[in-house]
């Protein structure tokens, strides 16, 4: 049965097709592009809702106050007039305010059963109700009539015996009420809602009202538009149910849907091609594995304060036909993906006891160490490889250390064991570029390490006034508490050297003292024995 890491290889190279590759990313950002486009359309129509409603809301208050300011002036006219009865000269009076103010279509004098109206016989005024405000010198009537009839009555004014009315069409005209929307009076502190247009609507509305001080309220199923009247005794409202207002798609907003598919298939294109880059990069990396274009170079480690040289990091490097060098920054990563860096990791560690083979059989206290992947510390493999590799070399496991990323302990149970099996080898674990990933130093207690190396960041802010120049010597403290040794990397600085020596720090590695350097270069390094102080290789 397939262990978990083999399924996980298997799933991730299966998915590591270019055209699964590109297919999944199309897919993922046509989903998210178009959900992007939805939802910016929906708050466009949401925003153009209320931009309606507020215009609507607007012409209505501008329209009400010049009705109300007329019917106001016309019935004060007649109460302060001194003519009283239904008499002709009553009639001329009536009809020459229905005919001086544009938004009187009524004016009437009534008293008991004697009513005259300047419509004369066509309508004589009946007083249906009660009026629905009583103040001290007005009385209102609103919603007189539920009849089609755009002439009738939508708002009446009484003082006195005398009473004024606008007909409903002089209301609509500004503004056509959406279906099922209505025009109210509010009353009673909100209490009561009295319609002038449209039907009656559920009241009062959800508690907001009382307590938010906009103008317009957004509830799901309905707009509510609350007008600012002088008087404190009514307030006027507008609503107009959600759907009810026609849904307005900014031209524009049409685009995203196309767009958003182009964009996708865009996406897809360039994921493809990089896919197939990729895929073409492996597939040369797997030729140079095969035609011997990978070499390792090695990296001296210093002991600081002797400056003499204990070890060397393997380093790997591709070396195309043309000459170029590829970074192992560049191909690592791929390999990781695609799972050549199986093999790569067994080149590195094949060539590394070719070469060395002999100069570290004849000091046994040098040692070399060796780069592993995330997935290399998933299974037993390196530990086995590196057995029968030792075996066959005469070499004694602790002359080979192999160097951990935090980013590579994945699955930190299963690393650990592994971990603890090339320990149990007699081999070193270092954790290299320490502080960038996320494991702490407590954390760090719990796992089956020997040493730290501390990332070249670290190291270059060392000195400086850069807020990270204290971490260093933290994690350095830290370390020692815990026994672990400590690797300075990237030491490019005289200042730095004495700076880590002077923080403790027994072990560094960089540019100062030597860059990576090939087997014969490194054996006449180590044979050398000692570099000068400030001098680099
Ligand atoms: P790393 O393991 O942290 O290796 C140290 C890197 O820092 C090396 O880069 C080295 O050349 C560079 N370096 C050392 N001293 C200095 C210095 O003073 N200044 C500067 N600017 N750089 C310095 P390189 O060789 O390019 O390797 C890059 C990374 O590639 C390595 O980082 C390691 O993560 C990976 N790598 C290299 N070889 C192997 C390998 O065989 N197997 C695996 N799995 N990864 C490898
Ligand atoms: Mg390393
Ligand atoms: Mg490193």
């Amino acid at each position: 049965m397939p262990s978990m890491p083999d399924r996980l290889t298997a799933l991730r190279q299966f998915f590591y097709r270019p055209w699964m590759l590109a297919a999944l990313a199309a897919i993922a950002s046509a989903a998210l592009l178009l959900t992007a486009s939805i939802a910016i359309a929906l708050q466009q129509m949401k925003q153009s809702e209320s931009e309606q409603m507020n215009a609507q809301g607007e012409r209505f208050l501008e329209r009400l106050e010049q009705v109300f300011g007329q019917l106001r002036e016309g019935v004060d006219l007649l109460e302060t007039q001194p003519l009283r009865g239904c008499g002709p000269a009553m009639l001329t009076a009536l009809q020459q305010i229905g005919l001086s103010s544009r938004f009187i279509y009524e004016a009437a004098y009534v008293n008991g059963d004697v009513a005259c109206s300047n419509r004369g016989d066509e309508r004589a005024f009946v007083p249906l109700r009660p009026p629905d405000i009583k103040g001290p010198v007005y009385s209102y009537w609103l919603n007189t009539t539920t009849e089609p009839d755009e002439n009738l009555a939508a708002l009446m004014l009484g003082r006195g015996r005398f009473l004024v009315s606008t007909s409903r069409g002089h209301l609509t005209d500004v503004v056509d009420l959406p279906p099922g929307g209505s025009l109210l009076v509010v009353l009673d502190n909100g209490a009561r809602a009295i319609p002038v247009l449209g039907p009656p609507q559920v009241w009062p509305p959800p508690s907001v009202w009382s307590t938010s001080h906009k103008t317009l309220l957004e509830f799901s199923d309905r707009l509510i538009y609350r007008m600012p009247t002088k008087s404190p005794d009514y307030q006027l409202v507008l609503i107009a149910p959600r759907a009810s207002l026609p849904l307005r798609m900014n031209g524009a907003l049409w685009l995203l849907f196309p767009g958003s598919v182009l964009g996708a298939c865009c996406i897809g294109w360039l994921v493809l091609q990089l896919a197939q880059q990729r895929r073409s990069m492996s597939s040369e990396l797997q030729q140079a594995l095969s035609r011997g274009q990978l070499q390792v170079l090695y990296q001296p480690i210093f002991e600081l304060d002797s400056r003499r040289c204990v070890g060397a990091e393997a380093l790997v490097r591709w070396r195309r036909p043309d000459g170029s060098l590829t970074s192992p920054e560049l191909f690592i990563p791929l390999a990781e993906n695609t799972g050549q860096i199986r093999e790569i990791t067994d080149f590195v560690l094949r060539r590394v006891l070719e070469q060395l083979g002999p100069l570290l059989r004849s000091r046994p206290m040098l040692y070399i160490s060796v780069n592993l992947a995330a997935c290399d510390v998933m299974v037993p493999r390196v530990g086995e490889v590196a057995a029968r590799l030792l075996a066959l070399h005469r070499v004694a496991p602790r002359q080979i250390a192999f160097e951990v990323t935090e980013r590579g302990l994945i699955d930190v149970v299963v690393a650990r064991e592994n971990l603890q099996a090339l320990r149990a080898q007699g081999h070193q674990v270092l954790i290299d570029d320490f502080g960038t990933g996320y494991c702490s130093l407590a954390y760090l207690q719990t796992l089956p390490v020997d040493c730290l190396k501390i990332d070249k960041a670290f190291i270059d802010a060392l000195g400086h006034d850069a807020a990270s120049s204290g971490v260093a010597p933290h994690i350095i403290r830290m370390a020692h508490d815990l026994h672990l040794r400590v690797i300075a990397e990237g030491i490019e600085r005289e200042d730095q050297a004495l700076l880590l020596l002077g923080e403790g720090v027994k072990y560094g590695q960089g540019w100062l003292f030597a860059k990576a350097l090939t087997a014969r270069q490194f054996a006449e390094l180590v044979t050398r024995d000692k570099l000068p102080r400030g001098r680099q290789a």
